[in-house]
């Protein structure tokens, strides 16, 4: 029987690469929701509602009904690409520019109205992944398996230096490390749903664990 599983955490916690695995091994459809924060940030960027200095929330707001987002699956990727108004968005999402600004637009109640209501029916029919910071805790709190992944600020930082570097993105560890511990407190202090433990999820700090192990006890928790 096809089930429902939600995947929160902090960032780079490896919550995508275990989705991923586990959605190949069930067949099962990936949704990575950070992509679609991360879109909406790069559409506040692109019209400069935000920037270091500013953020006009009422303009992003009122022009929420403009963005458009779409997952398209990657035959020879494996998985699926953002989409954001019919342009594949999915490389420009992940540096270090969109994840300097994504945790304060995703903090905007009305940004998560949005997303999560696009979320919901994504996953209406069973045989879903999910991952992001409030899918057991709002968008699935039914979910039949809920995972909570952690480790430390500092194997996080390294980890998701590693990925940008290997993508040549010329970024320093230092700024890593800090956008990671600022996201962390953004994510876990915004008043609309903010980033904890879901009610019934299960806690797996991957430190010190590897993939292999990971994925072996995800999976058997998925098939119990
Ligand atoms: O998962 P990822 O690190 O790509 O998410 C980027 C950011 O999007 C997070 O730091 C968080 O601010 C936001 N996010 C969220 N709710 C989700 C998924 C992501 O607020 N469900």
């Amino acid at each position: 029987k096809k089930i429902t599983i939600a995947i929160d955490g902090f960032s780079s916690t490896g919550k995508s690469t275990i989705a991923k695995q586990l959605a190949k091994e069930l067949e099962y459809i990936y949704v990575d929701t950070g992509a679609m924060y991360r879109a909406v940030t790069l559409y506040a960027l692109r019209k400069k509602y935000i920037d270091a200095d500013n953020f006009s929330i009422n303009d992003l707001v009122s022009d929420l009904d403009n963005i458009n987002l779409k997952f398209h699956y990657n035959e020879a990727l494996g998985f699926a690409e953002m989409y954001l108004n019919g342009e594949n968005v999915e490389k420009e999402i992940r540096t270090l520019r969109v994840s300097d600004f994504v945790s304060k637009v995703a903090a905007v109640p009305e940004v998560r109205y949005q997303l999560v209501k696009q979320q919901q029916k994504m996953g209406e029919d069973k045989g879903i992944v999910m991952d992001g910071r409030d899918i057991g805790t709002v968008v699935f709190p039914d979910a039949e398996l809920k995972l909570f992944m952690t480790a430390s600020p500092e194997k996080r930082a390294i980890r998701r230096y590693k990925e940008l570097i290997e993508k040549g993105d010329d970024v320093k560890y230092e700024d890593v490390l800090r956008n990671v511990q600022n996201r962390d407190y953004i994510d876990s202090h915004r008043e609309d749903s903010p980033l904890r433990q879901a009610e019934g999820a299960i806690a797996i700090d991957n430190s010190d664990m590897g993939l292999k192990e990971q994925f072996e006890r995800i999976l058997n928790l998925a098939n119990r």
